[in-house]
């Protein structure tokens, strides 16, 4: 089972690298992506827990905007971790959603919450990419909601009041930094629309011209109808096809390998990828 789309506490996962490698081994997983958000931070504690029956594609999830405000998610892999270009990106979204975190935070003030950011930060790791999932959970900890679920959809999403977002690059310039490093450039769940708004499939063009690879389709946020148009868009450019569980460990109800790209499509993006190899122990 091929499953490139995962998060560890690296971002806003629950498991640490190392619990993600051995919970994938567990379940039958023979490729495993890591992606946590705008962040390599969890490579090499991933890499030294590999053991033999699991192969590792290092990588990473970059959080983009649209110049219309829309959200858009670009998973990299296989890229070289060492283009500054690429790194520098990532810092600079990381750095940025500290100041974003204070702004959500100042406004959940006003409307009469009591959170800080001492609150948040007790939710994450040392170095991590802070995110709304952990100020989610720094809610749940003060009882002021009952879930991650129950906190976005009554404070954080995209619409919301205290909604703020922070510093991201265009899908195109992520996928053309994935690109020069070496790396295959694949749009996560495109039209998941329970997170707000959604790219038209007009966007697609200019996407593909910068180098986009491949559409993630097979994943618990698409519908069938979300399936079919990714489908009729794969088929206009000839992108490849995968599917992936965007597991988030307890922090999301997605399961290990329950969407899968098939050994095929990996195989055509893995060839494709000079940035960085494929690791196995
Ligand atoms: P941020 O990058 O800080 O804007 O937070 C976005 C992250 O929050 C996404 O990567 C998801 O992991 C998570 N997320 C977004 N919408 C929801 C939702 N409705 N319920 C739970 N988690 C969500
Ligand atoms: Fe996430
Ligand atoms: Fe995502
Ligand atoms: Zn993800």
């Amino acid at each position: 089972m091929i499953d490139l789309h995962t998060h560890t506490n690296v971002s806003d996962g629950t498991d640490t690298p190392r619990e993600l490698v051995n919970k994938a081994l567990a379940q039958g997983i023979t490729v495993l992506g890591l992606t946590d958000h705008d962040t390599v931070g969890g490579w090499d504690e991933a890499t030294s827990a590999l053991r033999p029956g699991i192969d590792l594609v290092l990588g990473s999830e970059i959080s983009a905007q649209t110049v219309d405000g829309i959200s858009v998610h670009i998973l990299g892999l296989l890229f070289d971790r060492h283009n500054a270009e690429l790194a520098q990106i990532l810092t600079d979204t990381r750095d940025n959603r500290i100041g974003r975190m204070e702004r959500i935070i100042s406004k959940l003030n006003s409307a009469g919450y009591d959170i800080t950011m001492e609150d948040v930060q007790a939710q994450l790791s040392q170095g991590a990419t802070l995110g709304r999932p952990h100020l989610a959970d720094a809610l749940v900890a003060k009882k002021i909601v009952k879930s991650r679920e129950e906190a976005f959809n009554e404070l954080l999403h995209n619409s919301s009041p205290h909604y703020v977002g922070h510093y991201s690059p265009t899908p195109e310039v992520a996928i053309e930094h994935i690109k020069k490093a070496g790396g295959v450039a694949i749009i996560a769940h495109p039209f998941a629309s329970l997170r707000g708004r959604t790219i038209s499939v007009e966007s697609f063009a200019p996407l593909v011209a910068a180098g986009l690879d491949g559409i993630e389709i097979e994943h618990r946020d698409h519908s069938t109808p979300d399936r079919q148009l990714c489908r009729e868009i794969v088929n206009t450019y000839g992108l490849i096809e995968t599917g992936s569980s965007d597991y988030h460990g307890t922090g999301k109800l997605n399961l290990l390998g329950e969407s899968t790209t098939t050994s095929e499509n990996w195989e055509i993006l893995a060839a494709r990828a000079t940035g960085g190899e494929v690791v196995r122990a």
